[in-house]
């Protein structure tokens, strides 16, 4: 699935910098004191990526044009797969919620790309161990079923380290708001037993972020929300079997070499 104009009519301006200021003080104190140039692999609108110039020679990557206007970095239009650059060419590779929007084949190619072009470290944020199918919404149109935040895959510490054998865990920290995780099993009874409309409660999400596109048909619709019984009991169901945890996992990577 290629989500490309997905991207190109995303609203990056709704992402800001205040939301994403604990992270960026994470990201500040994780970067080693020898780390001069930086690559910003899907930079989006650039709001880390233009922070970190200041004291960095940094180069942010997109595969999205419109998100790139907001990046006043060096900058290239480039998908995560194949970038345009030599190997070993930046000291720290970065990427910050970007690898759980690949699908599988996406994913292996992006992690080749980010360790050739690594020279020493590379420097991970993706969502700490979610279930992206929890926020899943139905196209009215072409009826596809897809996680409204377009994640594809899921990343706990172990896994995401896993990826990068010839690597070592330097530092991790999860932090961020705490957002509780959705039993696949529980979420798949409730998908079972309760119509679509009724998967994601009003309170889930800010009534202003309830636009989207379909990654399939391009569909752009305001998903809608209608009171199910079932659909609250295995909400409720899950409140008691799982926990709350922080977004975001932040992952520091030295290449054993
Ligand atoms: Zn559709």
């Amino acid at each position: 699935m290629d989500n490309k104009n997905v991207y190109e009519k995303f609203d990056w301006e709704q992402l800001q910098t205040k939301n994403l200021l604990n992270k960026i003080e994470i990201i500040n104190e994780f970067i080693p004191d020898d780390v001069k140039s930086i690559i910003d692999i899907g930079c989006g609108n650039g709001i880390i990526t233009n922070m970190l110039s200041a004291k960095y020679d940094v180069t942010g990557v997109d595969r999205s044009e419109k998100a790139l206007s907001f990046v006043t970095t060096k900058k290239i239009l480039s998908d995560a797969e194949q970038i345009p650059v030599k190997d070993n060419s930046y000291d720290l590779v970065f990427s910050s919620e970007m690898l759980e929007h690949l699908d599988d084949d996406s994913l292996n190619l992006a992690i080749r790309e980010m360790k050739r072009i690594s020279k020493k470290y590379i420097l991970i944020s993706v969502p700490n161990g979610e279930n992206p199918m929890k926020n899943s919404i139905q196209c009215p149109k072409c009826k596809h079923i897809y996680a409204r935040s377009y994640h594809l895959q899921s990343f706990k510490l172990n896994k995401l380290v896993k990826l990068f054998p010839e690597y070592k865990l330097l530092k991790y920290k999860t932090s961020g708001i705490k957002v509780r995780y959705y039993r696949p099993f529980i979420l798949k009874l409730k998908y079972k037993f309760s119509p679509p409309i009724s998967w994601i409660p009003y309170y889930w999400i800010h009534r202003n972020q309830r636009n989207t596109v379909c990654p399939r048909c391009e569909n752009e619709f305001i998903f809608q929300y209608k009171f199910n019984l079932a659909a609250t009991f295995f909400n409720l169901v899950n409140i008691v079997f799982s926990s709350k945890k922080p977004y975001w996992l932040i992952v520091l990577l030295e290449n054993n070499k």
